[in-house]
């Protein structure tokens, strides 16, 4: 009786104490992130919240790579840069205006003076007040016919004789607003840049761009690690040259309507809103692969791609995590303007499902200061300035990316690259494309 009196008397004032102690709680949680103790709470309620969804929807070690969604998946947004952007970029543009001069005088400083010479002659042949290109291209119509047929590049070269050599485009009547730089991870799929090509050239020109296409390859035998080549077109085309906007195109992606600007925005974008072999949809919400845009500053303040992904999927993933977590949002063209078409393949060889990527996404945040832009190790072993582009060859070691840049958990995780050859077995591919097969098009972004 005694006992249950005082357990009763325990249970009368427990909750008073329960909710004291919530409070204070709250008061050194808020005092911490400097809020007020409510905002405090309801951080905790979202925090938990998207804990729960992250648990029912997140990544699984058994999830195939096109049925990954993430919670978060309404973080990205679609707008339409031609209306939207208008205002940023009239701002934007003095800013831009005073950049570029400051660029050209540096440049001038320092080059030798016979260049230097050259340089004047130059502009004294220009038009010295050229204005801006239009943010909107009068040529631009929409929806315009692809090329997907196999071509040679001479036949694509003598239709672009405006480029110069080494993929290199500026318009004459205007001053293109930013400089930008075009990355294309390719290997063993020269059909491919070449039909990309006769393709891409045409809209960027129309577009009025300051341009440049950068086609980069990955030494045989080497697994292909795409978000690593990443990382080496954006550090070796700044070697070359001082761009403003990095456009990161995988070589099969071909864009249906030119009204969809290569240009570089206040956030990430990724430009596919459908691609043909996915019925002109995505295979999920929150896909970030295929063609996606980056400022300079924008790449660098995300520390880049990951270096880890050797084999197909999950890099794109990782990305996205990594602008996101460092408070970027997501845009996205509209249906109409971010539809693609795609030339088929089969899965290439030196480049199967990477067996350790879903483990991998999951640590994408805690990685992202570790490893990336900042750990990209690699040897250019061949750099050529062909007529429609520059080609820059690498040679990646893998094992030394990963015993040296991985960090610890990631990289014991990773241990079954290097030791398992059996690893990256056809047999995850064939089961992956069974499941998927049947699911992938459910989610579409309207
Ligand atoms: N890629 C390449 N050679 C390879 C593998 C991939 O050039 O052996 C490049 C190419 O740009 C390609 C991109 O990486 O478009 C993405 O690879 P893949 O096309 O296999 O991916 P998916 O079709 O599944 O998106
Ligand atoms: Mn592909």
């Amino acid at each position: 009786m005694t006992g249950f009196r005082r357990y009763g008397c325990f249970g009368k004032y427990s909750s008073i104490v329960l909710a004291g102690l919530c409070f204070l709680i709250l008061v050194l949680l808020s005092l911490h992130a400097s809020q007020t103790p409510w905002q405090a709470a309801h951080r905790i309620s979202g925090a938990s919240s998207r804990l729960l969804a992250r648990h029912k929807g997140g990544l699984g070690e058994t999830v195939p790579r096109d049925l990954v969604t993430q919670p978060n998946s309404a973080e990205i947004f679609i707008d339409d840069t031609l209306d939207v952007e208008e205002e940023e970029e009239e701002a934007e543009g003095e800013e831009k205006q005073q950049q570029q001069k400051q660029q050209q005088q540096d440049k001038q400083h320092h080059q030798q003076q016979e260049h230097q010479k050259q340089q004047h002659e130059k502009q004294q042949q220009q038009p010295s007040n050229k204005t801006f290109c239009p943010k909107k291209s009068k040529q631009l119509v929409g929806t315009i016919q692809t090329y997907l047929d196999p071509v040679n590049i001479s036949t694509v070269e003598s239709k672009y004789p405006e480029v110069r050599k080494g993929g290199n485009f500026r318009p004459k009547e205007c001053t293109a607003r930013e400089r930008l730089a075009v990355i294309i991870p390719c290997r063993n799929r020269t059909q491919h840049l070449h039909i990309l090509l006769n393709n891409l050239l045409r809209l960027l020109i129309k577009q009025r761009l300051d341009f440049t296409i950068f086609v980069i390859d990955q030494d045989l035998p080497t697994t292909f690690n795409r978000g690593m080549l990443f990382n080496v077109g954006y550090l070796e085309a700044l070697k070359r040259g001082s761009y403003d906007c990095f456009i990161f195109h995988d070589v099969d992606m071909i864009p249906t309507n030119d009204k969809c600007l290569y240009r570089c925005t206040h956030n990430p974008r990724h430009f596919l809103s459908g691609v043909s072999k996915w019925k002109y949809r995505l295979p999920y919400k929150s896909y970030f692969g295929g063609v996606v845009s980056f400022t300079r500053d924008q790449y660098r303040k995300i520390n880049g791609d990951s270096n880890l992904y050797f084999g197909w999927g999950g890099e794109d993933d990782d990305l996205r995590a990594r602008i996101l977590h460092k408070g970027y949002s997501l845009l996205r063209y509209p249906q109409s303007i971010g539809r693609y078409d795609t030339i088929s393949h089969q899965r290439d060889s030196g480049n199967k499902a990477n067996p350790a990527r879903f483990k991998l996404v999951k640590s994408a945040k805690a990685r992202q200061d570790l490893e990336g832009l900042n750990t990209a190790r690699y040897t250019v072993t061949s750099s050529v300035t062909r007529r429609l582009y520059t080609k820059i060859q690498v040679y990646i070691n893998m094992t030394e990316i990963i015993q040296q840049t991985a960090p610890a958990d990631d990289r014991s995780l990773m241990q079954v690259l290097l030791k398992d050859p059996k690893a990256f077995d056809e047999e995850v591919v064939h089961q992956e494309r069974k499941s998927t097969s049947t699911t992938s098009t459910s989610a579409q972004i309207k």
